[in-house]
């Protein structure tokens, strides 16, 4: 039976046959009688890439912890276990993750096969750097351990791969150690983009830092935003709190957003009173706190369905990065553009990625920006024009945020994508693993 499913953002949906595993047995016999299939995770990519009008796989129930090495801080578990999870296991006993995206409501699995980045990628790198082997369900039918030493290939294209080499089944990672479970949090205040990118140059030794910032505002103020930058904060910087207790968060409230806004709710309008307010709520230029960890890393997490905000027809994220020398010219050129469209986000965040040498995973070294922009008329053809601006200045695209993208586009902002197929091909040769975004993106190729 046919059933409709859709990722985070909402678009597109698709009707398709869905179906899970918790062990290895089941996942085979999927794999045998479907022709297609792709796993997905918790549904948290923003549009196909966990998608397929064929056969779609949950790995949610194969989510048992194998291993937790307490005293070198290794972590050994099944692709399905929630990123949730693994912190209420590892926080009480001092350790964290190394990287984070911005929800916990993701799986190990999906953490790899897009090669999650966090406010520490100048730092400290995406997940898959963490990640010391797996075990791959390949397209093959084989299961193969794979680290970057050994079948290094496999590691490698399946690190931000989106799950084209096979099932991500079991992962063994490195964690961080940490002293209590809070953050000592920086807010600085930026009149404009120079501001911001002078901050961030400014901050760079910071472990954690992202800015929000204003799409909309033009003149003066054009680029205006806050940075937060963040420490994990030590024993002895927690006033307040009892020792027996610094490894514990305060309880929490949930709030939830009931049903699908009507379209009108968010317009131009509604933006800039956002904006405006969330700009001028740090009263001060420089504000410093010491936060629960959660708040600092999840902030929309405490809101569950915000995504119901965009409306029914859904919304995109759409997230690129450019290299560090032509990031203020073309930040700037398409915040100019979103600006007199008029089209601008909530949700508009700035990082800073340090180096990385990557196959196919997306952070290279620059500014990406994430902006959320709801499903309309016209919004397509504005995204292509963006998509031509972001190729003008070296930049690239997130295929985990994508929906849309042509396949020129991708292609042309990864430029060892041969390479990867050729790899994809090795370990899915009849190419079984395959999503909506694989057959859109790799037509052809
Ligand atoms: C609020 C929010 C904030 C976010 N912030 C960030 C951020 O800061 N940084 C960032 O990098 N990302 C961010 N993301 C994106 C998110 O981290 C990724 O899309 C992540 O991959 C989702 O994981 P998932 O378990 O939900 O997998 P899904 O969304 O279901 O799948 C994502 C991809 O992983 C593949 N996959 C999943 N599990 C497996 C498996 N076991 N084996 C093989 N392939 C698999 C799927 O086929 C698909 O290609 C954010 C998403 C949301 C909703």
């Amino acid at each position: 039976m046919k059933t409709t499913l859709a990722n985070w953002g909402n678009y597109p949906p698709v009707a398709t046959t869905a179906t899970s595993f918790a062990d290895t047995e089941t996942l085979r016999h999927t794999f045998e009688t479907a022709n297609e299939l792709i796993i997905r995770g918790n549904g948290r990519c923003y549009g196909d890439s966990s998608l397929s009008d064929r056969c779609v796989v949950s790995s949610l129930k194969f989510d048992k912890i194998v291993a937790f090495d307490t005293q070198n801080g290794i972590l050994t578990c099944q692709a399905g276990v929630t990123l949730a999870d693994v912190l209420d296991v590892i926080v009480p006993k001092g350790w964290f993750l190394p990287v984070t995206p911005g929800t916990k409501f993701i799986t190990v699995g999906g953490a790899v096969a897009s090669d999650v980045h966090g406010k520490n990628h100048h730092v400290e790198g995406s997940f898959g750097q963490h990640v010391l082997w797996m075990d791959v369900f390949t397209g093959r039918g084989e299961i193969v351990r794979c680290s970057p030493a050994e079948h290094a290939d496999l590691f490698a294209a399946t690190c931000g791969g989106m799950g084209l080499t096979g099932a991500i089944l079991t992962v063994c990672f490195r964690l961080k150690k940490i002293q209590t479970a809070y953050i000592r949090q920086r807010q600085v205040k930026a009149r404009n983009l120079q501001e911001i990118i002078a901050l961030f140059e400014q901050y760079k030794h910071a472990t954690y830092s992202m800015a929000w910032i204003d799409c909309l505002k033009s003149g003066d103020g054009f680029g205006r935003s806050i940075m937060m930058s963040g420490e994990h904060a030590a024993a002895d910087q927690l006033a307040g709190v009892p020792a027996d207790k610094h490894l514990q968060l305060p309880p929490k409230m949930k709030l939830t957003v009931p049903f699908h806004f009507p379209e009108f709710v968010l317009n131009n309008l509604s933006v800039r009173a956002f904006n405006f307010l969330y700009y001028h709520k740090n009263y001060r230029r420089v504000m410093d706190s010491t936060v629960p960890y959660d708040g600092f890393f999840y902030p929309l997490d405490a809101i569950h369905h915000w995504n119901r905000m965009y409306g029914r027809s859904g919304f995109v994220q759409y997230q690129f990065v450019l290299p560090p020398a032509a990031s203020e010219r073309g930040l700037t050129d398409i915040l100019q553009r979103i600006g007199k469209k008029g089209w601008g986000s909530f949700l508009a965040v700035l990082k800073l990625f340090g180096k990385q040498e990557s196959l196919i995973s997306f952070p290279m070294e620059g500014y990406t920006l994430a902006l959320d922009f709801p499903v309309r008329k016209g919004l397509f053809e504005f995204l292509d024009e963006l998509d031509r601006v972001v190729l003008d200045y070296g930049g690239r695209l997130y295929l985990t945020k994508d929906a849309r993208m042509k396949p020129e586009v991708f292609k042309a902002g990864y430029p060892r994508l041969q390479e990867f197929l050729d790899i994809v091909r090795t370990y899915n040769p009849e190419g079984k693993f395959a999503s909506l975004q694989s057959k859109r993106l790799l037509a052809g190729l």
